[in-house]
């Protein structure tokens, strides 16, 4: 096999593997929900987002959905301690 082709083959694994292979130190994006579109950062741990629901729960939908698609390559988000009436 030569080396382009390893590489593509590694490159495949890598990817496939990609909870146990990497790991997400930061990275912001910017997620269109359906009413208006949120920037969702990431930092070593720390989740952030813009909107709302975020700023009250430290968790919103825009960032489950990071969570979501990162799998095990980012720490959970804190779930917000549920408010008992
Ligand atoms: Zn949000």
């Amino acid at each position: 096999m030569d080396s382009a082709a390893s590489r593509i083959l590694k490159a495949r694994q890598y990817a496939m593997e990609r909870d146990q292979r990497v790991k997400v130190h930061s990275f912001e994006v910017e997620l269109h929900g359906d009413n208006s579109n949120h920037i969702v950062s990431y930092e070593r741990g720390t989740w952030h987002c813009d909107c709302e629901e975020f700023n009250l729960r430290s968790v919103c939908s825009h960032v489950m959905a990071m969570e979501e698609i990162l799998g095990e390559s980012v720490e959970p988000a804190m779930m917000a301690t549920p408010v008992i009436p």
